[in-house]
């Protein structure tokens, strides 16, 4: 037969910029606005293969209007930082788990298989390329959108043949810039995210678009984001774009950190992995977190948890804290959540986050920026 070629970090051609653009104040930097120079674009056809893999000007791309990525949505992406370290050097945070979590994805709407390990040497050297946009303040980095396309030209209702990977880089400030209040979440059942079988699990374009009108209708309620729950006993699953996590304290004084399972319904994040491990970490007395004392046991569960049980430790006073924790905000205090017509209100409302979410949003910056080494999450 003819022959397909790999996706080839080695064919890499580079066209920089012939002007480049002025760097926005880290003060002015509004999440996702702000275009780099340059972009990296590799494109996949069924009897040729991928393409030369190019880092070329930022700019529109050309498409067919009968591709299937504005059709039938077979559009999946990625959510990463790049952070300045002690000697001024790039790193990424865990990006093999990123990869994982992109090749899943491309695997689920049937997109054209690749070597994602080739993909991330790739997004390295765009880093390189765009590293005068990381901005240096701490809380600020180069978020990294890695994107994958269905580009069949043609209106069948079938998986796409052909795809455009490309992947786009945007410098960011701190998620809550001034503001340290817990934010305040309505939980909604009415509508669901995602449901047992379906694509919940999966980093896809399709899975965002039908939370925008809920979203919008929570917003002019007062509510800053969703807590999206799920069946007649009202599971939590997922607060707006991040993972849920709740504090309870028990009769002992021991802390029981409760998440809900990764049971396909709730996309598989990072940060959340990153949060069980460094948890349990403290626990068994590998790694100490900051401000908990080393005799604090913090017991992590991932299992169902339901918001009558959120209610009642909340009417009990056991419930301390909950956060939201996603690779944009890092871990965010979760202040109210307005349930039923009522509004439980956490001890973070005003304060900001609680000892255990200020642990490990300090712990994970610290390893991010290469302040501190663990287990190779920073490279
Ligand atoms: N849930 C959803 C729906 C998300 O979009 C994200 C952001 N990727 C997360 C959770 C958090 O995942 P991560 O920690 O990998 O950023």
């Amino acid at each position: 037969g003819t022959h397909v070629a790999p996706l080839d970090a080695s064919k890499l051609v580079v066209n920089l910029a012939k002007t480049l653009k002025p760097l926005v104040p880290s003060e002015d930097l509004i999440f996702g606005e702000t275009k780099t120079d340059h972009m990296l674009v590799v494109s996949y056809e069924p009897a040729t293969g991928w393409s030369a893999p190019e880092i070329k000007p930022y700019g529109p791309l050309n498409l067919d209007p009968a591709s299937s990525c504005f059709q039938y949505c077979p559009n999946v992406f990625e959510g990463m930082k790049a952070y300045l370290g002690p000697n001024g050097e790039p790193r990424l945070f865990r990006p093999d788990k990123n990869m994982e979590r992109l090749s899943r994805s491309v695997e689920r709407v049937a997109l054209p298989p690749f070597d994602t390990s080739v993909l991330l040497e790739l997004i390295k050297r765009l880093v390189m390329v765009e590293a005068r946009w990381i901005p240096s303040e701490p809380g600020h980095s180069l978020y990294i959108r890695p994107t994958v396309i269905g580009t069949r030209a043609a209106l069948g209702v079938a998986a796409s043949d052909s795809a455009i990977i490309y992947v786009i880089v945007t410098p960011a400030g701190p998620y809550f810039r001034g503001s340290v209040k817990g934010i305040p979440l309505l939980a909604v059942g009415e509508s669901v995210r995602s449901w047992p079988g379906g694509t919940g699990g999966h980093k896809l374009g399709l899975n965002y678009a039908p939370g925008f009108l809920p979203q919008r209708i929570a917003a002019k309620q007062g509510y800053s984001q969703i807590l999206w729950l799920l069946g007649d006993d009202a599971k939590i699953t997922e607060a707006g774009a991040m993972n849920f996590f709740a504090v309870a304290r028990r009769d002992d004084g021991d802390l029981d950190i409760v998440t809900p399972p990764l049971d396909g319904t709730i996309l598989p994040g990072l940060t959340r992995a990153s949060c069980l491990a460094l948890l349990d970490g403290h626990t068994q007395g590998r790694l100490t977190l900051p401000g908990i004392a080393l005799t604090q046991r913090l017991y992590t569960h991932e299992r169902t948890l339901t918001m009558s049980e959120i209610a009642a430790w909340s009417a009990d006073g056991k419930l301390l804290e909950a956060f939201g924790v996603g690779t944009a905000v890092i871990v965010a205090p979760v202040g109210r959540i307005g349930w039923e017509g009522k509004d439980l209100v956490l001890p973070s409302e005003e304060t900001g986050l609680g000892p255990v979410g200020k642990a490990l949003w300090e712990r994970i910056v610290d390893i991010q920026v290469g302040k501190v080494e663990w287990e190779g999450w920073s490279v």
